[in-house]
C-alpha cells in the first residue's frame, strides 16, 4: 500500500483525535511499561492456548490474597520442574480465562493454590475465576485432573472455605482430584510444615500418575542473571515500589510532578504522612497513629476498609544480610526470565542493596525447605551435618530455629558460629527468598469525616526474644518503620536505646522524602448497617478498636448533619491492659457528647494490680440481657482484632448469651451465629 502526503495527514489527524478521545492519562496507562502488570508476554488470556503456545506440560495456578499462596505455588512449580524436568507454567488466576480448560492435553495436570479471605471467600483477584467455576455443569471438566492446596486459618469459622468451595465446584463439574487435598493452617502456625507434608505426598502421587523420574538437582535459576556496569545505576531501580516510578518513566507523574493513577494493589500511591502520634503512655510498648494524605490521588476508601502499607527493611537487617552473604550492595544486576510465562520478580535492573532493602522479606520466619536447600552450597563438613540434621527433622527445626525467632541470617550464623556464607550465590537468594509484602491495617478514620485522609492505628512489634533475651529484640518490619517516621517527624530521640532498628526514610531517589510511604486501599466488607436506627454491637480490644473509631466518627458526622434522626444503640466493648494502654482515651468522651445515650463505651481492663483480669468477652456476659435484647432487635455484631484467642472467646460468649436467652441448645446457638455471619449481621475483621 502506498501512502501519499494527504493519507499521512489524515492518519495523523485520526491519531490526534483518538488521543484526545482516550485522554492523555488513558494513553499513558496503555503505554505504561510497568513489568509487574504483565504476567505473561502473550496476547491471549486463554490458559490452554498460552500453555500450548509456550510448550508447557504442567500447570500451576494460584489465587493469593497477601502473597503467601503465590509464594508456595511458585516454590512448588520450581521444584516440580527441577526434580522431574517438567515444563511448568505457574500463573495468577487473575490473568487468565479458563473456559477451555477441559481441552488441556491429557497428560497435563493442574495444581491449584487457593488462599481463603474474609468469610471463607476466594481472594479479590479470583472473582472471575470463581464466577467461571460457578457457571460449570456436570461433565464440563471431565478431562481435568487437579491437585489442590488451600491456605487458611483454623481460628476462623470458614476454615479454608475458599479451597473447599473450589474443590466442591471442580468435583461437581466432574474434574478428578489427584492425591490428597492439602490444607495449611496459619492458626496453628503450621503453614510451612503442612505444605511440605502435602508436597511430598503429591510428588509421590505424580510420580505414579505421570511416570516421572526424579533427579537430584541443585538450584537452577528461572532467570538469566547478568551483572551490569556500575554506571547503569542511573537508570536502574533503586527500590521504587514499581517500575512506573523510575526516572524516565515520567508516565507515572504529570507535568506538575503529581503521581498518576489509577492506584491499586499493583500501583501504590506514594502518600505523605501528615500526622503521627504515639498512643500508649507506658513507654515500654508503642502504638503509632498515622495519617496518610490521599488528596489528588483520586483514591477512594470507605469506612471499614484496609490500608496496605508497602514497607522496607531496616538498615540493621539489610547490613546483617549483606555482610552474612558477603554481597556488594552497589552491584547492578538484571534478571531476564528464561521463558515467556515468567515475569521479573521485582523491578529490574536494580542493585543488590536495593533488592535486599525494598524487595525481599529478609527478616521473617524461615521455611525449612529454603533452609535445607542451602545444603548444596555448604562444603564445611560440620556445618553441613548440622544443616542436614536440622532441616530434615521438623521438630529439631522448630526447637533450634523457629522457636528462637531466627531469621535466615540469624539461623545461618548460628550454624556456622558466625562465619560468613559468601559461597551462596546471589541469584539463589534473589529467587528463593519471598518478596516483601505490604502490611494491612484496618482504617481507623471515617470516609465521611476524613475524605482525603486515611488514619491507621498500628501497634509496634518489638519485644525481647522470648526464648532467650540475649538474642535481642524481635522486631516487625512495617511497624518499626512507622515508629521511626513518628519519632523522626516529631524530632525525638532515635538512638538505639529508643529504637532497635532504623530505616532509610527518604526512600529510593528521595521518593519518600518528607515522610511518605507507598500505600493502596483494599476494599473490605466490614460495613456499618445502612439503616442508622439498627443497633450495633462492636467488640474490639487493643488495636481491634481501629475500625470502630472509624465507625463512631462516621456516626458522629452523620448525627451532626441529621440532628433529628435517632440512632440505634451503639455499644463498643473495648479491652486494654490499663489506663496507660487506653487507645484514643481522650476522644471517646467527645464522641459520646454528640451521640448521647445512643453510644456507650464499655472497657475491660486486663492488668490493673489487685484486680481480676477482665476481657471483652467477660464484659459481654456482664451485659448479657442488653446484648440479647439488641440482638433480638436485629443488632449487627462486629469483632475486630486478634484472630486466635479473642474472636473465639467472644464467639463463645455470644453463643452462651443466645443459648441461655432463647433456651436453645449449644448447637442451635452456634447455627444462629453462623447464619448471622453468612447474612453479614456478624462480621469479623480479625488477623
Ligand atoms: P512483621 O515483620 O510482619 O512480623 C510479624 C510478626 O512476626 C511480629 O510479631 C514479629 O515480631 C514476628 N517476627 C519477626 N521476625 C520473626 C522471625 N524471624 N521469626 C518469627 N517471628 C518473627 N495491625 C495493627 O497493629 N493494627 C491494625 O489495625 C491491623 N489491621 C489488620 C487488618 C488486617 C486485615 C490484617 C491482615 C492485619 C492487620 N494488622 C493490624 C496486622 C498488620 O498487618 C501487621 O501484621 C502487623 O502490624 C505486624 O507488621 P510488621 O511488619 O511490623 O511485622
Amino acid at each position: 500500500i502506498k501512502f501519499d502526503k494527504i493519507d499521512f495527514a489524515v492518519i495523523c489527524a485520526l491519531a490526534l483525535a483518538v488521543a484526545t478521545y482516550l485522554k492523555l492519562d488513558k494513553l499513558k496507562e496503555l503505554f505504561s511499561t510497568d513489568d509487574s502488570l504483565v504476567a505473561v508476554h502473550s496476547d491471549s488470556r486463554d490458559i490452554v492456548e498460552v500453555l500450548t503456545e509456550n510448550n508447557k506440560d504442567y500447570l500451576v495456578i494460584y489465587a493469593s490474597q497477601t502473597g503467601t499462596g503465590e509464594d508456595y505455588a511458585k516454590k512448588f512449580a520450581k521444584e516440580l520442574s527441577s526434580k522431574f524436568s517438567l515444563k511448568v507454567m505457574c500463573v495468577d488466576v487473575e490473568n487468565y480465562d479458563f473456559d477451555n480448560l477441559n481441552s488441556l492435553p491429557d497428560n497435563v495436570i493442574i495444581s491449584i493454590f487457593v488462599s481463603t479471605y474474609g468469610e471463607g471467600d476466594l481472594p479479590d483477584a479470583a472473582i472471575q475465576f470463581e464466577e467461571w467455576l460457578q457457571s460449570l455443569n456436570p461433565g464440563d471438566l471431565d478431562n481435568v485432573k487437579y491437585t489442590l492446596f488451600g491456605l487458611g486459618n483454623s481460628t476462623y469459622e470458614f476454615y479454608n472455605g475458599a479451597a473447599k468451595k473450589t474443590d466442591k465446584l471442580l468435583q461437581e463439574a466432574s474434574a478428578t482430584l489427584v492425591g490428597t487435598f492439602g490444607l495449611a493452617d496459619d492458626g496453628a502456625a503450621t503453614t510451612d510444615e503442612d505444605f511440605l507434608a502435602w508436597k511430598d505426598s503429591i510428588f509421590e502421587e505424580l510420580k505414579d500418575v505421570l511416570a516421572l523420574d526424579e533427579r537430584e538437582v541443585g538450584f537452577e535459576s528461572s532467570y538469566e542473571y547478568t551483572v551490569l556496569p556500575k554506571d547503569s545505576v542511573d537508570t536502574a531501580s533503586l527500590g521504587e515500589p514499581i517500575s512506573a516510578y523510575l526516572p524516565g518513566r515520567a508516565l507515572s507523574f504529570n507535568d506538575s510532578g503529581k503521581q498518576l493513577g489509577p492506584f491499586d494493589s499493583t500501583h501504590p500511591f506514594v502518600a505523605p504522612i501528615t500526622t503521627t502520634k504515639e498512643l500508649l503512655k507506658s513507654g515500654d510498648r508503642n502504638c503509632v497513629h498515622a495519617e496518610f494524605d490521599i488528596s489528588g490521588s483520586n483514591m477512594k476508601y470507605s469506612t471499614g476498609d484496609h490500608l496496605a502499607v508497602w514497607p522496607s527493611n531496616s538498615d540493621e537487617k539489610v547490613e546483617k544480610f549483606l555482610s552474612t552473604f558477603d554481597l556488594d550492595p552497589d552491584t547492578v544486576f538484571n534478571l531476564k526470565p528464561k521463558d515467556n510465562t515468567i515475569k521479573e520478580p521485582f523491578p529490574v535492573p536494580t542493585t543488590i542493596g536495593s533488592a535486599v532493602r525494598y524487595y525481599l522479606e529478609i527478616s521473617g520466619p524461615i521455611s525449612r525447605q529454603v533452609f535445607g536447600s542451602l545444603l548444596q552450597y555448604v562444603t564445611d563438613p560440620d556445618v553441613k551435618e548440622k544443616l542436614l540434621v536440622i532441616s530434615k527433622d521438623k521438630n529439631k527445626f522448630a526447637k533450634e530455629i523457629s522457636s528462637k525467632y531466627f531469621d535466615l541470617t540469624d539461623a545461618l550464623l548460628y550454624l556456622s558460629n558466625g562465619q560468613k556464607w559468601s559461597f551462596v550465590p546471589w541469584e539463589f537468594l534473589a529467587e528463593t527468598i519471598p518478596h516483601l509484602q505490604p502490611r494491612y491495617y484496618s482504617i481507623s478514620s471515617s470516609s465521611s469525616s476524613e475524605k482525603q485522609t486515611i488514619h491507621i492505628t498500628a501497634v509496634v512489634e518489638n519485644f525481647p526474644n522470648p526464648t532467650d533475651h540475649t538474642l535481642g529484640q524481635v522486631t516487625g518490619v512495617a511497624t518499626n518503620l512507622l515508629r521511626h517516621i513518628h519519632l523522626s517527624k516529631t524530632q525525638q530521640d532515635v538512638s538505639d536505646a529508643k529504637l532497635p532498628v532504623h530505616y532509610n526514610l527518604s526512600g529510593p531517589r528521595n521518593l519518600y522524602h518528607n515522610y511518605k510511604l507507598p500505600v493502596h486501599v483494599r476494599r473490605s466488607t466490614f460495613r456499618l448497617p445502612s439503616n442508622p436506627a439498627t443497633p450495633v454491637i462492636m467488640i474490639g480490644p487493643g488495636t481491634g478498636v481501629a475500625p470502630f473509631r472509624g465507625f463512631i466518627r462516621e456516626r458522629v458526622k452523620f448525627i451532626s448533619n441529621n440532628e433529628n434522626i435517632k440512632l440505634g444503640k451503639h455499644l463498643l466493648f473495648y479491652g486494654c491492659r490499663d489506663e496507660n494502654d487506653f487507645l484514643y482515651q481522650e476522644e471517646w468522651p467527645n464522641y459520646a457528647k454528640v451521640l448521647g445515650d445512643c453510644f456507650e463505651l464499655i472497657v475491660a481492663y486486663s492488668r490493673i494490680p489487685s484486680q481480676k483480669k477482665t476481657y471483652v468477652q467477660h464484659r459481654l456476659l456482664e451485659r448479657e440481657k442488653e446484648v440479647l435484647d439488641l440482638i433480638n432487635q436485629g443488632a449487627f455484631i462486629y469483632v475486630c482484632g486478634d484472630a486466635k484467642g479473642m474472636s473465639q472467646d467472644v464467639h463463645k460468649s455470644l453463643a452462651d448469651i443466645l443459648q441461655r436467652g432463647k433456651g436453645i441448645t449449644e448447637e442451635d446457638a452456634a447455627e444462629i451465629l453462623k447464619l448471622f455471619k453468612t447474612s453479614g449481621k456478624y462480621q469479623e475483621d480479625v488477623w
